[in-house]
Formats: C-alpha cells, structure tokens, sequence
C-alpha cells in the first residue's frame, strides 16, 4: 500500500532536568517517518526554511522516505521550544514560532494523491483540511492533534475530526476537546463525531484504543532511563500506521499489533534526544522489543 505523513519539520530547543540542547532535529513529521520507514516507505509534506541541515534531508531519503513533498522557503524553520520537570509525561511549551509555516500552503506531488493511508500530523488543523481535500480517496485518515490548536483553533480541528478514521491524542487532550472529565465518556464522545477509532497515548502507562466494538490497551515499555519524551506520539503514529501499510490489512487483530509496534517505536525515540535513537535502529532490536512486549501482556 501506501503512506502519506504530514507534518511539521521542526528544530526544537528541549529543556530537561538535566539538560538543555538548542535546535535540534523535532517535528512531528521527522519522528513519524523514521519510524514508519521500518516499515514501508513513507511519503513525507512538509515545509522548512534555510536553516533546516540538508543532511537531515539526505538521512530521509536513505531510510527509503519519499521527501518530494518537502518545500524549502526563504525564513526560519518552524521552531519550538518546550521544557520537562522531574515528570517526564508534564511538558510546558515556552515557546511555539510558526516562522516559514506561517504562509505554508501544502501542495500534494501527484503521485501522493492516490495514497492509501494519510496521516495528518500535529499541524495547524486547517492545514490538515486542505491537505485532506487533495487526497482522493485514501482508505485510512488519521490525524493528530497538540493543546495549542485545541485551545485556538477548536471549531476547524472539530471539521477535519469529522473526515477522519483514527485520531491519535493524548489523555488530557481527549478530555479537553469532549469538554468531559471521564476518559472513557470523553473517548466514546469523540467516536460519535467522525472517528472510528481513537488512540488514546497515556505517556509512560501506554496507550487506549477505542474502537466502536473494541477496546485494547497496550504498556508503554518499563524504560528506566527516559532521557528526552519528546517525539514519541509520534513515533507511536508512524509506527502504528507504518505497520498497517506493511501488512495491508485494517483488521482488529493487526490494529493490536499495529498499537504494539507503534509502543514499541516510542520506546526508542525517548532513550536520547531528538531523532538519535530512532535514526539507526536494526530490525532485530525492534522484534526483540516487539517480543518483549509479549512477554509483558501475555499470561
Ligand atoms: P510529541 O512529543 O509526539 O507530541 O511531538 C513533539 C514534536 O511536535 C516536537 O518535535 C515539535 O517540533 C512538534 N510540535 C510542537 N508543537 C507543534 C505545533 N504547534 N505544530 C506542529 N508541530 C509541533
């Protein structure tokens, strides 16, 4: 089949406990395709300015993602600046600069048009609109979501919920645009809005899938040394979506599998900051993870 992931090509400035890095790799889109392409050779739309390393591009197209659809502008590089405390799953963000995003009017290469599955990541919700309307008739839509649009842009982020299939968010997120303080109230309330599945991300207890008839629940990996979150929602939607792509099957026994291989590409992504984990994995770390997660739920 085939995958088209929108999103945000980012430098971030992450601020942890322990340490502060300035403009390194982020954006939705960098996590989701790396780890999609572990799967299947994700199509990536995106915009980035002149400061965005070139190399970073040329690392995409030798993990087999199809950057056609990457637009470089005169200005800065979308860039966002967000800090942890001791809690790794609260994050502040001090600082959202929209810069080349700001006048970005998506355009889908040709080719992307027919794309079985799309994932409409974290970006503006009527960004996301319009790339939904250019696609034909993709089998699967997916989209996820960040608090800034939810609190700015709720009425357009309602309009592409109703035109999508699976909406990944995390817990608070779901209560915050259901307006209910129930997470299952809140999950089966966004059901009746559009989508027919809904993946719930828990931060470090894993993640919820509401189905309309199902309901599964996956561990996120017991990771001892959590060095940066950042990026592993992501991760999970690229993984997640880059597996359904692979086996080219929407049934509810390859969805599970699908919320473990997207639980498992997490896992990777928060052992160091940025991209560098999640750049170089070999297959067999990612099945030896997928077995231990097994392990973990089988009894
Ligand atoms: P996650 O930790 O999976 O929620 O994703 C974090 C990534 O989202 C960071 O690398 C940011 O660059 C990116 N990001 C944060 N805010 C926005 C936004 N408003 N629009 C697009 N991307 C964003």
């Amino acid at each position: 089949m085939s995958l088209v992931i929108v999103g945000s090509l980012a430098l971030d400035t992450i601020e942890t406990p322990k340490e502060r890095k300035e403009r390194i790799i982020g954006g939705s889109c960098s996590y989701a395709a790396l780890a999609a392409s572990y799967f299947t050779n994700p199509k990536i739309v995106a915009v980035i300015g002149e400061d965005f390393p070139a190399g970073i591009i040329d690392l995409f197209k030798q993990k087999g993602i199809d950057t056609r659809g990457v637009t470089k502008e005169y200005g800065k590089t979308f860039h966002w600046e967000g800090r942890y405390g001791s809690d790794p799953n609260q994050r502040t963000t001090i600082k959202t600069e929209l810069n080349v995003f700001k006048d970005f009017k998506p355009r889908l290469p040709k080719d992307y048009c027919n794309t079985d599955i799309l994932f409409l990541g974290n970006i503006d919700p009527d960004l996301q609109k319009d790339i939904l309307s250019q696609a034909r008739s993709p089998k699967l839509v997916a989209m996820d979501t960040i608090n800034l649009w939810i609190e700015n842009k709720p009425n357009s982020l309602l309009k592409v919920l109703e035109q999508v299939d699976v909406f990944f968010a995390n817990d608070e997120e779901v209560k915050l645009i259901a307006d209910e303080v129930n997470l299952i109230k809140a999950g089966n309330k966004l059901l009746k809005k559009g989508p027919s599945l809904m993946i719930i991300k828990k931060g470090e207890h894993g993640a919820l899938l509401m189905g309309k008839d199902f309901v599964f629940g996956t561990l996120a990996y017991p990771c001892e040394n959590v060095i940066d979150p950042t990026g592993a929602g992501d991760s999970f939607g690229g993984g997640f979506l880059g597996y359904l792509d692979k086996v080219n099957s929407f049934k509810e026994a390859d969805i599970r599998k699908a919320a473990v291989y997207g639980s498992v590409m997490a896992s990777f992504t928060i052992e160091d900051f940025s991209i560098e984990r999640i750049k170089s994995l070999g297959a067999e770390e990612i099945d030896s993870r997928f077995n231990e997660f097994k392990k973990l739920v089988t009894f």
